[in-house]
């Protein structure tokens, strides 16, 4: 936590100087073309620097640097525990710059200043000082071989990596895929969200400073369908990962295969189904947990819990809980550290979400909280965490990604009901679960498909774990050694003795 005030953070911001241009091989460069595009806060709608827009050929220079820089090995071969004493440092410099970092997160894209700094800050700096700590500690393998041969099975970096993340954790999402990507020793090319590109663009230079050679991590903000379609169909990048939406994520599997069938690795959209069992241990803990599963980062999280199912014979009883427990998450500004729920990322985003709760409205739920904007005078982009209660899972309230703080309750019978309601999606991101019969919890966690499941608790998980999804929330994971996996290949070499 900090000890600074709204006041202080509101002085920071007035004299915070904000980096706009791209960065390529060690240096901050505007776009070739010079176009560039405006930064607007949804804190209070004020201008906060022009970016520069890359496109193609800033794609295609990035792209050169970062072959030739892993071609020269100056990154690529240099011994595990020195990339690792690079990438703590990396980390280091990242927890040193926390505070500048966390109020251009809140400055760009409206989240709380104490989430951006306690948990969106601390935890990019844990991902990429885990990921550097593993590094000189994982072995290849000698395979079963007969006496006169020898086998080995190794991993090496796979090359020039395009990163392309989204919004709504702009610096963790990065981070999660620097970590691992930077650490096997790849080149990367990192493309922010337009939405949100200032944290990205500053953390470079960290890069830099902590010793990562010029050219290893390359920054392109822009646009998706610009630079970020230019990167996902170059002929030279060898793996692109990717943290957003399904719609986008399916349209990159298009482009791999229309150019080199580079490696494509998703971490896509969500609809999680927090299931609550009449004989959940602490109803009053499920009911704030719901509210937070929904209200935390104004609802613009891929693991949302924005489906609430709940077991009919307490429902009467437990939709007020959560109704009461939402009172807790009001909208406010960012800079306050008391604030806990922040702008949404802009005006279309906010409409969107409106849009969504008219939904609702038309569909026949019945709003039991929230359900409007608020705040407007700021200038900023401000909804009430909102309730509907009486959904069906047929509703498009209850089948379509919101990325806003829109909860929708769901009545059911029976277990079976609770895990048929649950699957009923195309996305399989998270989902949790709350009884105190262990052997319903594992059922039901066994038959949830999705890449993490929680008991009796919302969101748990850290770099120890791997992060990601079944079905069309993606392939692959973050976090964890799995993480690996993305950014290396797998050789065999056979060596006859
Ligand atoms: P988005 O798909 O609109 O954009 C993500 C990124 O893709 C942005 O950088 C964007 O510029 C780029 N992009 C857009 N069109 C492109 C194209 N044609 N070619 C190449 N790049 C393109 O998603 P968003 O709105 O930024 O983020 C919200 C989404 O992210 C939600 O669906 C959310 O669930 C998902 N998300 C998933 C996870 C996860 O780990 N599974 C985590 C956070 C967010």
């Amino acid at each position: 936590m900090t000890s600074l005030t709204r006041a202080d953070w509101e002085q920071r911001a007035k004299t915070l100087k904000i980096e706009g241009r791209a960065f390529i091989h060690g240096e901050y460069r505007a776009a070739a073309s010079g176009a560039t595009f405006e930064c607007i806060s949804p804190v209070d709608g004020r201008m906060l620097v022009e970016v520069a827009s890359c496109d193609q050929a800033d794609a295609e220079l990035a792209v050169q640097d970062a072959r030739q820089t892993f071609d020269s090995g100056i990154w690529s071969r240099l011994a595990p525990v020195k990339r690792k004493d690079v990438m703590i440092r990396f980390a280091d410099l990242i927890d040193q710059h926390a505070e500048e970092l966390a109020l251009l997160e809140t400055l760009d894209m409206g989240k709380p200043i104490s989430d951006a700094l306690g948990i969106d800050v601390s935890s990019a700096a844990r991902s990429i000082r885990w990921s550097g700590e593993a590094i000189d500690k994982i072995y290849d393998e000698v395979a079963a071989t007969p006496h006169n041969e020898l086998g080995l099975v190794t991993r090496e970096p796979i090359g020039v990596v395009a990163a392309i993340v989204p919004w709504n954790f702009p610096l963790l999402m990065s981070c999660w895929k620097l970590g691992p990507a930077l650490s096997t020793g790849n080149s990367v090319i990192l493309k922010p969200s337009e939405k949100s590109p200032l944290t990205a663009i500053r953390l470079a230079q960290l890069a830099i400073e902590a010793g990562i050679p010029a050219g290893v991590l390359n920054v392109l903000p822009g646009y998706g369908h610009t630079v970020g379609k230019a990167l996902a169909l170059h002929m030279d990048v060898d793996t692109l990962v990717f943290t957003g939406s399904t719609k986008i994520a399916k349209q990159l599997m298009i482009y791999a295969g229309e150019s080199n069938m580079k490696r494509v690795w998703l971490e896509a959209g969500g609809k999680s189904p927090n299931i609550v069992f009449a004989d959940a241990p602490d109803l009053q803990a499920a009911a704030e947990a719901a509210a937070g599963a929904i209200a935390f980062n104004q609802g613009e999280v891929c693991t949302a819990g924005s489906r609430l199912l709940v077991e009919n014979s307490i429902k009467a009883m437990f939709v007020p809980m959560v109704v009461e427990a939402i009172k807790a998450w009001k909208p406010g500004n960012p800079l306050d550290p008391a604030t806990n729920v922040g702008a949404l990322v802009d005006t279309t985003q906010m409409n969107n979400v409106l849009s969504y709760i008219q939904a609702g409205h038309d569909e026949g739920a019945t709003l039991v909280a929230g359900g409007k904007q608020v705040l407007q005078e700021t200038g900023g982009t401000y909804v009430e965490p909102t309730i509907f209660d009486g959904v069906n899972n047929a509703m498009r309230i209850a089948r379509e990604e919101i990325f806003g703080p829109v909860l929708s309750v769901i009545g059911f019978e029976s277990a079976e009901e609770a895990v048929q309601i649950a699957n009923d999606t195309p996305y399989g991101l998270a989902a949790a679960v709350w009884t105190s019969n262990l052997s319903k919890a594992h059922l039901t966690a066994k038959a949830l498909r999705a890449g993490s499941v929680w008991v009796n608790q919302y969101d748990g998980g850290d770099m120890t774990a791997p992060f990601g999804g079944f079905k069309q929330s993606g392939n692959g994971r973050d976090k964890s050694l799995h993480a690996f996996d993305k950014y290396t290949e797998l050789k065999a070499t056979w060596i006859k003795l």
